[in-house]
């Protein structure tokens, strides 16, 4: 397909999105029809809490700590394997993962933005954090995936599902936990993101979010919200 094609496959995607998500600034991207960003309804009020990159071993520990402290409490992690941290955390993680509190996803090896690159570029990307998930975890993750920084296209997406990756999980709200972030700009953003029906992106990059783990939890019960993995609202991924 040439470019224009491409184009016009975005517009397609851009008019099919809801009008909700148009009108919202803090959405960069336009993303492929394909790509999922908020939860199905339900008649339960729950929130997807999902954990990207993994930088930062302190924040990973920290998460784990938080997972121990709080049974109902269920997380999506999209792991870089190229974060030596995961390895140092994975003994930590399997009983969650086995218990269905947390799911692991993939964020490709080594971060790159896969529209820049080649289709088999995008797929070894993929398969090698795939096989380190698959040493380090014991599952295989498929067919859940986040692009990073959520640079994705239509070649991207055909490239990733070509090796098992259909499922291409975006957000809708972010803790905005980069570098440099302080702990009351990330309750901030909870406050603005944690609602019913959405999926929300963090980052286990630095103690921002740690800092604001009671903000959070606090939150979500004066909200009445559950949280829930991908698996759990999406059952047949
Ligand atoms: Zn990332």
């Amino acid at each position: 397909m040439d470019r224009r094609g491409f184009l016009q496959l975005g517009a397609g995607a851009l008019l099919s999105a809801p009008t909700l998500l148009l009108a919202d600034s803090a959405l960069a991207n336009a993303w492929p029809s394909r790509a999922i960003s908020v939860l199905p309804a339900s008649p339960i009020r729950r929130v997807a809490w999902t954990i990207d990159d993994g930088f930062s071993l302190s924040a990973l520990r920290a998460y784990v700590d938080l997972l121990h402290a709080n049974p109902e409490l269920r997380q999506t992690f999209f792991v870089t394997s190229g974060s030596s941290a995961w390895a140092k955390v994975a003994p930590d993680l399997v009983p969650l993962i086995k218990a269905g509190r947390v799911q692991i996803g993939n964020h490709t090896a080594t971060h790159p933005n896969l529209q820049h690159l080649s289709n088999r570029q995008i797929q070894v990307e993929l398969s090698n954090c795939h096989h380190f998930i698959q040493d380090h975890f014991g599952v295989d993750e498929r067919p859940i995936f986040r692009p990073p920084f959520g640079n994705i296209d239509q070649r991207v997406v055909k490239a990733a599902a070509d090796v098992g990756f259909t499922a291409p999980i975006l957000w809708y709200g972010t803790f905005a936990s980069g570098a440099g972030v302080s702990s009351g700009t990330v309750a901030y953003n909870a406050k603005k993101w944690l609602h019913n029906g959405r999926i929300v992106i963090d980052h286990a990059n630095g103690m921002a979010t740690p800092g604001a783990f009671k903000t959070i939890m606090r939150m979500l019960a004066e909200r009445n919200l559950q949280t829930v993995t991908i698996k759990d609202a999406f059952p047949h991924l």
